[in-house]
């Protein structure tokens, strides 16, 4: 299969941690901390010696300032958008909540009983914390949060905006895009959704979809490296209608006339608020150079492939796999329940298998397939079936929860 998989030529492009295996750590956690690119290590050192260290401020009209929009359109591919329709900036955090109280306020003026931001039960919870903040920065605004088989029923004529993670953070579960716009947007609602575990993991098609406002994560599937920037979509329909509340002066129409009244960038540029990170975005932009000619279908045929082979193991080792079995209905990582989750990936880490522990009781494992081969994930599964039959997890020392998990 590797000798076959068109991808495996990108592994070369990833700095690859030492390890007990011929090809040193098997890493699957790339969901969660995308790898190192060489490239991006040779081009942060440029941008500190050569264009901070010697080129100073000058740097700003050689690059910097337009930052945010060119590495915008290198994520619009990934998630079926136009280059124009995507801009870098901030945490995806706060791109949540630029959107959500822009797309309140706008469905407010339009209807001031669309008031509701429907949400998930169980959502990734930066997005249920960030909502219940924009609502209570917007007067008259409400979080309602639901299980995942009630969303289609709550989707009232209160509702101002639908907010979806696309792909599940811990089962993996994926909505089906269009039919969850469409359904939003019959209902009259904005339809908002989290790509942080799509962009780079699955095929995404936006604008194909009439999706109207996105975000999603720089430094999971698309290797920015930690704490990389965040993206925001906003469908091109919607540019000059909503306006960012963060309204600061990168996002102004003309940030170096200094002027004391605020006038918004035309574009996505008004949703910018300060001073670009230009070392975090340097590294998001030459991970980024990697997916250029990336087909997304050979990704998720990979990916399937990945999965099969972790989830034949899981069976073997007696396992419940909390990720659907159909490559449609799921992204690309893959959970398994266990009751002492947490102590069975210290066990595996120990091994030099890196996968995570998501509370309260699922083992993760990243299937990312530009930085993995088919024959580390055969070894990774040999190795669970052997920790679970050996009972190796069962140690004191494999209990001790870190501060990050
Ligand atoms: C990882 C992740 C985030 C990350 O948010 P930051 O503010 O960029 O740290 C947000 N939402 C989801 C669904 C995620 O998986």
């Amino acid at each position: 299969m590797d000798a076959a998989d068109p991808l495996a030529p990108l592994r070369d492009h990833f700095v690859r941690p030492p390890g007990p295996y011929s090809g040193g750590l098997i890493y699957l956690d790339g969901n969660s901390l995308g790898m190192l690119p060489h490239a991006s290590a040779a081009a942060s050192a440029d941008l500190v010696t050569r264009q901070w260290g010697e080129r100073l401020i000058r740097s700003w009209n050689e690059g910097w300032i337009d930052a945010p929009e060119r590495i915008g359109g290198l994520i619009a591919p990934l998630v079926g958008a136009a280059p124009d329709e995507v801009i870098v900036c901030d945490s995806t955090s706060v791109n949540l909540f630029k959107a959500i109280v822009a797309g309140l306020r706008e469905a407010g003026r339009r209807d001031p009983r669309r008031r509701v931001v429907l949400s998930e039960a169980g959502n990734f919870h930066t997005d249920l914390h960030i909502a219940a903040g924009a609502v209570g920065c917007v007067p008259g605004a409400e979080l309602r949060v639901v299980a995942r088989d009630e969303l289609a029923a709550a989707l009232a004529d209160d509702v101002a905006i639908l907010l979806l993670t696309h792909v599940h953070y811990k089962s993996g579960e994926r909505f089906a895009m269009a039919e969850w716009t469409a359904r939003a947007q019959a209902a009259g609602a904005l339809m908002l959704w989290d790509l942080s575990h799509s962009a780079g993991a699955v095929a995404v098609d936006l604008d194909g979809a009439g999706a109207d406002l996105a975000v999603g994560c720089g430094y999971k599937y698309l290797n920015g490296g930690p704490g990389a920037p965040a993206f925001l979509f906003v469908a091109r329909r919607w540019q000059a209608v909503l306006a960012n509340p963060l309204s600061g002066w990168m996002g102004h129409a003309a940030p170096f006339a200094f002027t004391d009244d605020y006038a918004p960038a035309a574009g996505m540029k008004r949703w910018l608020t300060g001073t670009p990170p230009l070392l975090a975005m340097q590294a998001l932009e030459s991970g980024l150079a990697l997916w250029r000619d990336v087909d997304m279908a050979a990704v998720e045929a990979k990916s399937a492939a990945l999965f099969d082979i972790l989830f034949a193991a899981g069976e073997r080792a007696g396992l419940e796999c909390v990720t659907p079995r159909d490559p449609a209905a799921r992204g690309s990582h893959i959970g398994f329940r266990h009751p002492q989750a947490y102590a069975l990936i210290q066990a595996l880490i120990a091994r030099g298998i890196v996968g995570d522990f998501r509370a309260p009781d699922v083992a993760r494992f990243g299937l990312t397939p530009l930085t993995l081969s088919h024959e580390e994930l055969w070894l990774a599964g040999e190795a669970l079936v052997e920790v679970i039959a050996a009972r190796e997890w069962d140690r004191p020392a494999f209990r001790e929860r870190a501060a990050v998990t």
